[in-house]
């Protein structure tokens, strides 16, 4: 479904928050991770870090300052692992409202003692090898973080070839509990020397579309070329890159203002044409402009509606 301005926010929307967040925010928030996943889109050592350009106080300034501009945002906290640096997210949680997507391996108390729940919504990934394979404990945690009144609509699989045989058993546990699954292939990374996504075998492409039917929450292992004619990333929603500024999402990173510096950022006026040839912003398909016209001279005998695609 096309974007338009009567549902300016769609995805905080869906979180409940419309009425007081107008803009949806994506931000490279952590830059580091202790899980070691195999598959990890920045390779297998065990530790991921890059370096930060930004500061805490940065970051709290630029969120209150954010807040005085345009109120209240709908902030998905991503980068590697966020659960690291819950102390900072309650600091911006003061202000605004954020979904956390994570590996789940944060300490449940600190969360408990520092965010409010209806602050906070979790989406966790399951690596499995953090877990020795056993998705009960997670689903114990998912269980007793939801006990505290957090949300967790959404749980994600990865699609690594060697878990395949036990993905189809991990998403029907997950669903029994009433959380929806998001079965999700691998990008930026490799397994026996074959690129993901790109050279997933024949019989992999085929097994990835069993584990996402019938269950759909986001079909991404057919990830097709954009055919929109804007999207309103940079008028209803922004990203904050790893190096701190403000862009219209986190992959066209083309800086809008220097925001951890203390820039104000500005909106534009009205959704733009995008240059990427795929989105990959997997949860912003919601913000994508759509133009469905109908072809006076050429109708078919359905009076059939067709999508225009754009370069
Ligand atoms: S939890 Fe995510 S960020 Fe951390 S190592 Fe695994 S895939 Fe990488
Ligand atoms: S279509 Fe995707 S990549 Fe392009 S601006 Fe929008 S969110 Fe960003």
């Amino acid at each position: 479904m096309s974007w338009t301005p009567e549902h300016f926010n769609p995805i905080a929307e869906q979180c409940g928050t419309a009425d007081k967040c107008r803009y949806y925010i994506s931000w490279i928030f952590s830059n580091e991770c202790h899980a070691g996943c195999p598959y990890c889109m920045v390779g297998t050592s065990s530790t991921k870090y890059v370096p930060r350009k930004w500061s805490d106080q940065q970051a709290i300034f630029a969120w209150q300052q954010f807040h005085d501009d345009h109120g209240p945002a709908s902030i998905l906290f991503g980068g590697y692992e966020p659960g690291e640096r819950l102390p900072l997210m309650s600091h911006v949680l003061t202000y605004h409202y954020g979904m956390m997507v994570t590996n789940f391996t944060f300490d449940e108390k600190i969360l408990f003692r520092l965010i409010p729940a209806d602050r906070l919504i979790l989406h966790p990934s399951f690596h499995a090898r953090l877990w020795g394979h056993d998705i009960r404990p997670f689903l114990q945690k998912i269980a007793k973080v939801r006990a505290q009144g957090f949300s967790v609509p959404v749980v994600s699989i990865a699609c690594w070839p060697p878990d395949f045989k036990h993905i189809e058993g991990w998403r029907d546990a997950v669903l029994a509990e009433g959380v929806h699954t998001n079965i999700h292939p691998l990008y930026g990374t490799s397994y026996q020397g074959r690129k993901l996504p790109d050279e997933y075998t024949d019989q992999e492409r085929e097994d990835m579309h069993r584990f996402v039917n019938p269950f759909i929450y986001e079909d991404r292992v057919d990830c097709k070329p954009l055919e929109i004619t804007a999207c309103a990333a940079g008028h209803a929603a922004g990203g904050i890159t790893m190096d701190g500024h403000f862009a219209r999402c986190v992959q066209v990173t083309e800086p809008m203002c220097d925001f951890m510096g203390g820039e104000h950022v500005k909106f534009w006026d009205e959704p733009r044409p995008c240059p990427a040839a795929r989105c990959m912003c997997g949860n912003m398909g919601c913000f994508h402009v759509t133009q469905e016209v109908e072809q006076d001279g050429d109708r078919d005998a359905d009076h059939h509606v067709q999508r225009v695609p754009v370069d």
